[in-house]
């Protein structure tokens, strides 16, 4: 490890004795941001993250001023899908921490505070915690209209410190059709309400493969898993999006399909964010 990389990680870690509220009156860690959108899923692999970096560019791309935070701690894959897995932090002339930028959005990830893309976090939850504080507090993100945060999976402690620590607008759950097996986004459901944070809907991914040579839809996931849910929590169903090869490429080559793909493709994400906005709970820039 370099030196500057070492003095890089020693900044991040920095105590600052921070406090900590309560999830029903939350500390505002980003006044700067109008609107905050979590997305989490009860396990991973489900298409969370790529979820998370198409809605923000869909935002991005109606000319929101967008923000996108990487909380999956333990699993950061958003620097990739942007392409800016090679940056490394770096602070401005106020001391603050630079964000990397890609397709008209900033973005910050704790991937980008280790030596190299593959280095492994090996943090206690609680070093984990302030890091995202700091990741909240330490960087620049100048004022947005929306700030977009990648949650890990699950029901864990970044979970429960988002909630104290952040006020957020609305949070997107991403499940998959599996009908039997929703024991675990059922707890995420029930994490975000007993924190009260409002649900802004429910999206499901990995919704079907049609065969590109016959045409043949394959239900290889199950089918109704999403709308089942929505229906049963009385959230919003914000849409399918079918398993498609481009959405995996795209997302290996640093390129949301949100921005590059066909109409088609880019009409799951921009319903979702349609679905997001007619919940009245997010503030409209003035663009
Ligand atoms: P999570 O954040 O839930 O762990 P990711 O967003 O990292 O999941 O997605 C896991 C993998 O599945 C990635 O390789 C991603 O490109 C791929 N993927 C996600 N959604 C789709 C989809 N609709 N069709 C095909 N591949 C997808």
């Amino acid at each position: 490890m370099s030196d500057a990389d070492e003095l890089a990680r020693r900044k991040l870690l920095e105590s600052k004795g921070r406090s900590f509220g309560s999830s029903a009156s939350p500390n505002d860690r980003a006044p700067w941001a109008k609107n905050i959108l979590i997305v989490t899923s009860g396990k991973g692999g489900v298409g969370k993250s790529t979820v998370a970096v198409n809605v923000a560019s869909v935002f991005a791309q109606r000319d929101w001023k967008v923000g996108l935070l990487d909380a999956d701690v333990y699993g950061p894959s958003v620097p990739r899908m942007l392409q800016v897995d090679d940056e490394r932090l770096t602070w401005n002339e106020q001391e603050r921490i630079v964000c990397a930028e890609n397709f008209g959005m900033k973005v910050m990830s704790v991937g980008m505070t280790t030596p190299t893309p593959d280095t492994p976090l090996v943090w206690r939850a609680s070093v984990a915690t302030s890091a995202l504080i700091q990741l909240l507090e330490d960087v620049d993100w100048g004022e947005l209209d929306l700030l977009v945060v990648d949650m890990p999976p699950g029901t864990g402690d970044t979970q429960l410190t988002m909630a104290q620590e952040l006020r957020v607008t609305a949070a997107l759950v991403v499940t998959t059709p599996q009908v039997i097996s929703t024991d675990d986004v059922r707890r995420a459901i029930k994490m975000l309400q007993d924190v009260h944070i409002p649900i802004g809907g429910i999206v499901e991914n990995l919704s079907g493969f049609v065969a590109p040579d016959t045409g043949q839809r394959y239900a290889i996931f199950g089918e109704g898993g999403g709308k089942l849910l929505a229906e049963q929590y009385k959230l919003p169903f914000l849409g399918e999006i079918p398993i498609d090869m481009a959405v995996r490429q795209s997302s290996d080559a640093g390129t949301p399909i949100a921005v590059s793909g066909t109409a088609a493709q880019k009409a799951w994400y921009e319903r979702i964010a349609d679905g997001l906005l007619a919940t009245g709970r997010f503030v409209q820039p003035k663009l």
